[in-house]
């Protein structure tokens, strides 16, 4: 692995996820949360396109791949998994890999759900999956492009994590 000084300073990821409306009467899964009378999304898992975004942009922030490497169609054991789970499990192997996570922010793109009465509610779902503190804002694109159509619902994400202080050293003799 690349080791420097830089090591010791704070990383930036990203992640960006789509998901479109199902065409059956799924639930709709988002941001962690359960949204009643809501058209449902499509996807290998539930669809939870902001808790994927967050999940990605963790892997990113570690440089320890993304989303399809991890929970990947490959893996039929994440199929059906809940964005808390996947974002869960994400932020698990990101501090297995070494690394304390700062924050996550995600922006959610799409007309529906109306996302501000439930942000707080959101926020604490995936700051409890992430064990990190998880900001979710919300967006709309003035109708246009496949969220405006209101074909489905977009996220995009960033996260910092920073090297653990407290990692195993690598075996050896001892200092
Ligand atoms: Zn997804």
């Amino acid at each position: 692995m690349y080791l420097s000084e830089h090591d010791r300073l704070p990383r930036t990821g990203i992640g960006v996820d789509v998901h479109a409306f199902a065409s059956d009467d799924a639930p709709l899964w988002l941001a962690g949360l359960l949204w009643e009378g809501e058209r449902g999304l499509s996807g290998h898992s539930d669809g939870d396109a902001v808790a994927h975004a967050a999940a990605d942009a963790l892997f990113s922030a570690a440089g320890v791949g993304d989303l399809g490497t991890h929970f990947g169609t490959d893996r039929p054991e994440y199929a059906g998994a809940s964005g808390h789970a996947l974002l869960s499990a994400a932020a698990g192997i990101v501090r297995e890999a070494g690394f304390d996570i700062g924050n996550i922010a995600v922006q959610l793109i799409g007309n529906r759900p109306k996302f501000s009465p439930r942000r707080a509610e959101a926020e604490a779902a995936l700051s409890d999956a992430a064990q990190a503190p998880v900001s979710i804002s919300a967006t709309t694109t003035d109708g246009l492009g496949l969220t405006g159509r209101g074909e489905g619902i977009a996220a995009i994400a960033t996260a910092v994590v920073v090297r653990s202080a407290h990692r195993p050293t690598p075996a050896g003799p001892a200092a």
